[in-house]
This record gives structure tokens, sequence and C-alpha cells, in this order.
């Protein structure tokens, strides 16, 4: 479905992606782990079309996605600062990406419902979304970017600021969810615990390079190299 080849970005004359190639199937669900400023975020948004490559191409379905802009990308993308619309209520913000894509009120309504049903937010529609918890606000930012069901969902900390029962519960239910749906996901998180539950593969990035590709299994039994070793041990 998504392909990326020799994708890179620089900034200041650095590569924060250094040629970077990825290839994700349809339904599959990869992880993206690595340390901070590991190029994790670059990648989802040069993906996104929020980051032009300065070398390299990215494919959906095949097709090179040089000059096609943001918006008519056939992707979700959740920001690791949720980035929700302020002026418009929870509701607003999640019939959104539907709306756009021609969804009748009713549709919209009903997708609504479910999706803060899923987020363990029922009956929130109409709350301000300045008036939530940054959890709240996560979870929002999470059922707005499942709302349009995009061919490739792409996620940024997901569950970073969400409490660990709750995280538990969501990993759980996500997993179910995109298992369900066929989702093909490429999500991006700190949290290894996480990244192998919800993986069919984790991707370890490091100074803007795939440091590692494998199953969570391989990943975790077979690390590459010191690094990867390393980043396992100590994180969590
Ligand atoms: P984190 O886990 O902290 O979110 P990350 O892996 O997502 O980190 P990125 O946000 O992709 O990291 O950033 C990678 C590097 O690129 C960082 O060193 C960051 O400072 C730099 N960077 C990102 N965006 C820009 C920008 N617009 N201009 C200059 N440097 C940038
Ligand atoms: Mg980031």
């Amino acid at each position: 479905l998504l392909s990326l080849e020799g994708a890179t970005v620089r900034f200041g004359g650095r590569a924060v992606l250094d040629a970077v190639g990825l290839g994700v199937a349809e339904h599959e669900v990869v992880c993206v782990l690595g340390p901070s400023g590991s190029g994790k975020s670059t990648l989802l948004r040069a993906v996104a079309g929020l980051q032009p490559l300065d070398a390299g191409r990215v494919t959906l379905d095949g097709r090179d996605q040089s000059g096609v802009p943001a918006h008519q990308r056939e992707v979700g993308l959740m920001f690791q600062d949720h980035q929700l619309f302020p002026q418009r209520d929870v509701a607003g913000n999640i019939a959104f990406g539907p709306r756009m894509r021609g969804a009748s009120r009713a549709e919209q309504h009903g997708r609504v419902g479910e999706l803060l049903e899923m987020v363990g937010l029922p009956g929130a529609g109409h709350r301000s979304v300045a008036a939530l918890s940054g959890g709240e606000q996560q979870r929002v930012a999470l059922a707005r970017a499942l709302a349009p069901r995009p061919r490739l969902l792409m996620l940024d900390e997901p569950l970073g600021q969400l409490d660990r029962s709750l995280r538990e519960r969501l990993v759980v239910e996500l997993r179910e969810l995109f298992g369900r749906l066929g989702t093909t996901v490429l999500a991006v998180t700190h949290d290894q615990g996480e990244a192998f539950a919800l993986a069919d593969r984790v991707v370890v990035m490091r100074d803007g390079r795939i440091a590692q590709s494998g199953t969570p299994l391989e990943v975790w039994q077979r690390p590459v190299d010191a690094f990867v070793a390393r980043f396992l041990g100590f994180d969590n």
C-alpha cells in the first residue's frame, strides 16, 4: 500500500530522514519506535504530504505522491500535539472528515456516537474541546483520525498522555478494531510494550535511519545491534 524509497529530509544540512526505505502492506500494523529526535514524526509528516522530501519518493498504491497535496492523500494523521479545531465542539471535530467526504448528517451523528463510545467518552459530543483535559483531547483526536476511515491511518503517539490503565484498554481495543476493519496503520510510539502489543511489525529508528525492522518477536529476540538492544532494554 505504502512505500518510501530513499526518502530524505534535511534541516540545516542535517539529514533528519536519511534515505529511508519502508514498505507497509495493506492491512499491516507497523509501529515506529526510536529515541526523541530520531525522525519519527518527520517520517509521518512526509507521508502525509506536510513535509516535502529533499530526495526520494513516497508512493501510495504505486502512485507517486510528489505533487499530491496533503488534503488529497488518502491518509489520516493524528498529530502528537492533537491540533483539534478549538472553535468546534467534540462532535464537530470528529465529524469533520466524514462531512468533507459527503456523509449525511445521520451518518455523521452515528459515527460520532460510535467513536466516542470507543474512546471512552460517551455523550461528550456537545463539549467544548478547550474545556477537555489533555488525555480527553487525545482521545477526541484519535476518534477524529479514525472517523473518515482513511486507507492508511497514521498515529503519532496516540496514547501518549493517557494513564496506564486507559492505555492498556485502548491498545487492546485498537488492535481488535484494526483487525476487524482491516485498517492499515503506521503508528509512532515511545512505549515499547504498546508497540509490541499493537504491531505486526516494529521499525526502530535511529538518527533518521531505520536501525531494524521485523516482527516484535524478531526484534525482541534478535536486536541487530547494540543500539537496538540498549534501546529496548532501557525503554520501559
Ligand atoms: P519525538 O520522539 O521527540 O517526537 P521524533 O523522532 O518525532 O522525536 P522529529 O520530530 O521527526 O523527531 O524530529 C527529528 C529532528 O528534526 C529533530 O532533531 C528536530 O529538532 C528536527 N526538526 C523537526 N522539524 C524541524 C523543522 N521544521 N525545522 C528544523 N528542524 C526540525
Ligand atoms: Mg515526534
